[in-house]
């Protein structure tokens, strides 16, 4: 097991990279704990498998350095790593029975064949492989051969991480929620470092502990769910984590005071600092979540009320400006003319996307 730590990783896939777009990777500095679980969330093409693949060793970056608890592991290659590396689609031994793909690993290392039947027959059995240790890799289904892969990971006692690339787009719906579990029950047991890649939110919200957004090469955000939630670090994150994601309006700066159009709005940001008054677009975010309908807030438009199963949302308009609001079961919605209020402590002011440093407790 070890701490990752990226250093200044950049890279670029073009020879002579010039401009910003030319970059898949612009700048990470970021530390993997040791025994974390981490899942590393954003968009197809965003430059999550780039990342893993620096990590790993499989790609030199084209700047920046990987250590391994605190030691230089740029120039090494992928198996002097010791990392496992499960990819979106399996790869397995076609020709070898399951037993033995499990135990290649494991006898590649040298270890004794007492210790590798032990080792490979816990590891079927989490993975409920038993049953067709004995068939070829190649007959097996697709779930299966995806099981294997992961297995294949897991077996071995020296990783230093194991890290997993969109591992179960392939696998069946039903049994993708088994493996999620399955997974996190695996960490806790072993207490691997893991990270989990994935564009699904949901996915990263309930496998990680941590969850490290990506956004267009750049990592815009790394925390618990919660932080993600409450406190978006970017509007991209806000947008991004949420169903329906963050609402945001055009904002300005009057006399100290953040506006939507006419309205004076109560946020959470110090507007006497100097990013608040630098240049760029100004934007006040907020959950649908952190607004209610009251009696004495602005006045909205009610256009439509959504029903979501055990909530509803409504879809409003303030100052010209559509959002969204969350309805709690057995909240009542009023009628077309109603009047909100934000909560203030998850009502945040951005400039080009990032979050103004909040107000001083
Ligand atoms: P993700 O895994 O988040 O979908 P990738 O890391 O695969 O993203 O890709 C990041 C960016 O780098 C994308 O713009 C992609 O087109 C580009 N890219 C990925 N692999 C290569 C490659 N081998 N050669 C050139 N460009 C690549
Ligand atoms: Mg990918």
């Amino acid at each position: 097991m070890a701490e990752i730590a990226l250093q200044n990783i950049a890279h670029s896939y073009s020879p002579g990279p010039r401009g910003e777009e030319d970059w898949a990777l612009k700048k990470i500095d970021l530390v993997w704990r040791d025994g974390g679980s981490y899942a590393l969330l954003g968009p197809s093409g965003c430059g999550k498998s780039t990342l893993l693949n620096i990590i790993s060793g499989l790609l030199q970056p084209s700047a920046g350095k990987v250590l391994f608890d605190g030691e230089d592991v740029s120039a090494l290659g992928p198996s002097a790593r010791n990392i496992a590396q499960v990819f979106q689609f399996p790869v397995v031994y076609d020709t070898m029975t399951v037993f033995d793909n499990l135990a290649f690993p494991l006898r590649n290392r040298g270890l004794d064949e007492a210790e590798v039947r032990a080792r490979a027959g816990e590891v079927a059995e989490m993975l409920e492989l038993e049953h067709s240790l004995r068939r070829r890799a190649r007959a097996v289904s697709a779930d299966d051969k995806q099981k294997i892969s992961l297995g294949r990971a897991l077996v071995r006692p020296d990783v230093n991480v194991i890290m997993l690339d969109e591992p179960l787009t392939v696998i069946d719906p039903h049994l993708k929620w088994q493996l999620r579990s399955k997974l996190k029950q695996l960490h806790r047991r072993f207490g691997f470092t893991m990270i989990y890649v994935t564009h699904d939110q949901t996915e990263a919200l309930t496998l990680a502990d941590q969850i490290v957004v990506l956004h267009d090469g750049r990592v815009v955000q790394s925390g618990t769910p919660e932080s993600l939630f409450e406190r978006p670090q970017h509007t991209f994150v806000g947008h991004f984590i949420g169903s329906p994601g963050m609402n945001r309006f055009p904002a300005r700066l009057q006399n100290g005071a953040a506006r939507i159009g006419e309205l004076e709005i109560a946020v959470d940001a110090d507007l006497s600092a100097p990013d608040a008054r630098g240049e760029g677009k100004l934007e006040i975010g907020v959950r649908p979540e952190h607004i209610r309908f009251c009696d004495d807030g602005f006045p909205v438009r009610v256009h439509r009320v959504r029903d979501a199963g055990r909530y509803q949302i409504a879809e409003a308009e303030l100052q010209g400006v559509k959002f969204k609001i969350y309805v709690p079961e057995g909240g009542a919605v009023p009628g077309e003319d109603a009047r909100v209020r934000f909560e203030r402590a998850y009502t945040h002011v951005y400039r080009d996307g990032w979050l103004l440093r909040p107000a001083a407790a």
